[in-house]
């Protein structure tokens, strides 16, 4: 037996927050081209074949069974879903000491935000802008997920998506392209460290690729049309920012990019990932999506579809089996060639020698599974907190004085520990009950006298309890209403056409705002909803999505003061869901609205603006920004395009309130002539920081080929800094106003 991989005596090691992409170190690839060598086709075809584990049932089960016979033949590469210590050891045993070639098993799966200890959803965290915030997040997930035999997650969402009607909003950073990337890689380089053959580490995959972020009309699996430069200049970075921080494997989408179905798309496969990027790890598929050629009418059968996939691009098979089935035979007719085959199992072997499978195959069997350590649940609490957002104080009516003599707490979601968790959840939200908000009020307030009542479901439309909690508001002195949606209305499959809050609760909201008692509208949601009518009844309203373990200390943590909140939005609030898609860097129109001229760009029934533009956010204290200055204000384009010259830009931000706080300094740019349209402004630069009252502080930035660059629609994706006029914006929001300029020559 190998050595087994034992986690360090303290978990809370410092750990390497640089990781650059590894080096092929030719070590590696000598071991990868030496064992390829002995492998028989079979094993080859074995080694590209990924199998879920029925956690459900036992080893004896058919499809677990079949795990251990094909693992001990040297026919299995990966197991997905399956945990514990004992069992990876155990199936991992039948891998490496029953098979000819000893090849160990790698095992995967969904550590999306948490895996004992749940941190808030990605979302929410794309809300922090705080790079920290997610690294923390997958740092605890690495070290939790790793101790139980796990060596590989199918994290990060690397996906842009403008389109909350899709259920997996939820999973990603938000609505931008630049925020998304930074994010993207700080979790790659959280999960991954600077090497994933670590014991407290885990192999991360940068998915859906790609364009699973626009499926038309927001329903899941479905179509994405996008033009080249679409796809390059928006859906492309945050998974070439993962490559570039090292990911070690990328999964592939479900959806269609211009009418390719992403299985089947040697374009974004081979031409970008693997030739542009120089990927060198592997692509695995999604779930059944190899077979799902078939439903999508581009295969004709299980050879077809396997065909397809392996020649465009996807190494690894998970679930569906048309590349075990069908992958000799195709080898034998020329359909497959050997040449990719081969590159396929070398870019598996390769991983599998760099998470150090082959070294230590075995995991520390001692290691049980516990609950959230004490520096875990305050690393999920201060994620929670970072990741909240204040939509509206009126009246400064947040924070709460913790002397507030009687607080009731109103709302299906108050006194939850469940739907807090959010989606893709993993064991630990089974095993370990959220904090409520409810506990969390009180306890942030023990002289307060704290009544809860529900007042309805989230679902239904039983107003049946609305007077109780009309009762309840009345003899208040301050309402908490928490409302939303439960967990299982994000995530996969879960679109939603109308975003409004579910059920009767924006009736209940605006029952209790008619009492007249201050009111806080904490929402918990995945994805931005329709707060129309929700919003203007509110004295103060919390975007606090689904926020993990700790989110009922965290929102207390806000709802007090005893955090500033600062978050600001990843995505645009709708005003109504007729509005969508509604994203703040859309494109230039001939007829921008123009309220004096009627045939301008606009609704006839709603205001043509968001109700909360992207990057908003408000904080107990208040800041100035002032004397925006660039570097330069003339510079040579040609060198811009080299990479020779920067424009580096500076911004005074202050904190002119009373209490301190966190404010995100933005930073957008508006190209304003060029080949091709361009959005009326896109991010390229923002800093979180923390400042006393009176604080002042110069923000940095560097803008260089990648901010003020741009791809043409030409499918080789031809990349552009053209000469011409930019405006930069500076500010705390998408509608920043501080401006200045500067010409490309
Ligand atoms: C999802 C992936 C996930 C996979 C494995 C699929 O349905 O689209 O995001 O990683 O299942 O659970």
């Amino acid at each position: 037996a190998g050595a087994g991989r034992t986690l360090p005596a303290s978990t809370a090691a410092a750990a390497p927050r640089t990781a650059a992409r590894p080096p092929r170190d030719p070590k590696t690839e000598r071991r990868v081209r030496a064992l390829l060598a002995k492998m028989t086709v079979e094993e080859k075809f074995g080694q590209l074949q990924q199998l879920t584990w029925h956690a459900d049932t036992g080893p004896g089960d058919g499809q677990n069974k079949e795990c251990a016979e094909l693992a001990a033949k040297g026919l299995l590469g990966s197991v997905l879903n399956l945990t514990g210590a004992k069992r990876c050891n155990g199936l991992q045993r039948a891998a490496v000491e029953k098979s000819r070639l000893g090849i160990p098993l790698i095992f995967g799966q969904d550590v999306i935000h948490g895996y004992l200890t749940t941190f808030p959803i990605p979302l929410a965290q794309g809300s922090s802008f705080d790079p920290d915030v997610v690294t923390a997040d997958a740092e605890t997930s690495a070290r939790e997920a790793a101790s139980q035999g796990i060596h590989w997650t199918f994290a990060p969402m690397a996906d842009v998506s403008r389109e909350p009607r899709w259920g997996r909003v939820a999973e990603g950073s938000g609505e931008d392209p630049y925020l998304t990337a930074k994010l993207t890689a700080a979790k790659v380089r959280g999960y991954q460290g600077a090497d994933y053959a670590a014991v407290d580490r885990l192999a991360a995959c940068a998915k859906h690729f790609v364009g699973y972020g626009f499926p038309e009309g927001g329903r899941d699996y479905n179509t994405a049309d996008l033009s080249e430069r679409r796809l390059r200049d928006v859906c492309l970075p945050p998974f070439k920012a993962a490559v570039d921080a090292g990911v070690a494997t990328v999964m592939a989408s479900f959806t269609t990019v211009a009418g390719v179905p992403a299985h089947a798309n040697r374009h974004t496969l081979t031409d970008i990932l693997h030739e542009e990027f120089g990927f060198d790890g592997f692509v695995v598929g999604d779930y059944t999506g190899v077979q799902e050629l078939i439903a999508h009418g581009i295969a004709a059968d299980g050879a077809d579809a396997a065909r397809l996939a392996l020649g465009a691009g996807v190494d690894m098979e998970m679930v569906s089996t048309t590349y075990a089935q069908h992958g000799t035979k195709l080898l034998a007719e020329g359909k497959i060639s050997r040449a990719r085959l081969d590159d396929a199992v070398a870019r598996v072997l390769r991983v599998k020698f760099r998470a150090g499978l082959f070294d230590h195959p075995y995991v520390d069997e001692a290691a049980e599974i516990t609950a959230p350590s004490a520096a875990a649940r305050t690393a999920a609490r201060t994620a929670a907190a970072r990741s909240m957002v204040l939509l509206r104080n009126e009246k400064h009516t947040l924070p709460l004085a913790t002397r507030t003599g009687s607080i009731a707490v109103i709302g299906p979601l108050g006194d939850d520990t469940k739907e807090l968790h959010g989606t893709w959840a993993s064991i630990g939200a089974a095993l370990f009950p959220a904090v409520s908000v409810l506990d969390g009020v009180k306890r942030a307030a023990p002289a307060a006298t704290v009544r809860f009542a529900r007042g309805c479901a989230v679902e239904g439309d039983d107003t049946g309890s609305f007077d109780e909690a009309v009762a309840a508001a009345r003899a208040a002195d301050a309402v908490i209403a928490v409302v939303g949606e439960k967990a299982a209305q994000s995530g996969e499959a879960a679109a939603r056409s109308d975003l409004t809050l579910p059920g009767v609760q924006a009736q209940l909201v605006a029952q209790l705002a008619a009492t007249g008692t201050p009111l806080v509208v904490v929402v918990l949601s995945g994805r931005p909803l329709v707060l129309t009518g929700v919003a203007d009844r509110a004295d103060a309203l919390l975007q606090a999505w689904h926020p993990g373990i700790e989110g009922g200390h965290a929102i207390a943590d806000v709802l007090f003061g005893k955090v500033n909140p600062g978050g600001k939005l990843p995505a645009t609030f709708p005003r109504s869901a007729g509005q969508l898609p509604l994203y703040y860097a859309h494109e230039n129109t001939g007829r921008p609205f123009d309220p004096d001229n009627t045939y301008t760009s606009k609704y006839l029934d709603i205001p043509h603006t968001p109700l909360y533009p992207f990057g908003h956010g408000l904080s107990y204290t208040t800041f100035a920004f002032s004397g925006l200055e660039l570097s330069a204000e003339v510079l040579p384009a040609r060198s811009v395009a080299d990479g020779g010259t920067t424009v580096r830009a500076a911004v005074q931000v202050e904190n002119t309130g009373t209490r301190a706080g966190d404010e995100v300094v933005q930073l957008y740019l508006r190209d304003k002539v060029a080949s091709v349209v361009q959005p009326v402004r896109r991010l390229v630069g923002f800093s979180r920081v923390h400042l006393k009252p009176g604080e002042r502080r110069t923000v940095r930035f560097t803008l260089g080929r990648q901010e003020l660059g741009f791809h043409t629609n030409d499918p080789h994706g031809e990349f552009r800094v053209e000469p011409g006029e930019f405006d930069l914006y500076a500010g705390n929001s998408s509608q920043a106003g501080l401006r200045t300029g500067f010409t490309l020559t």
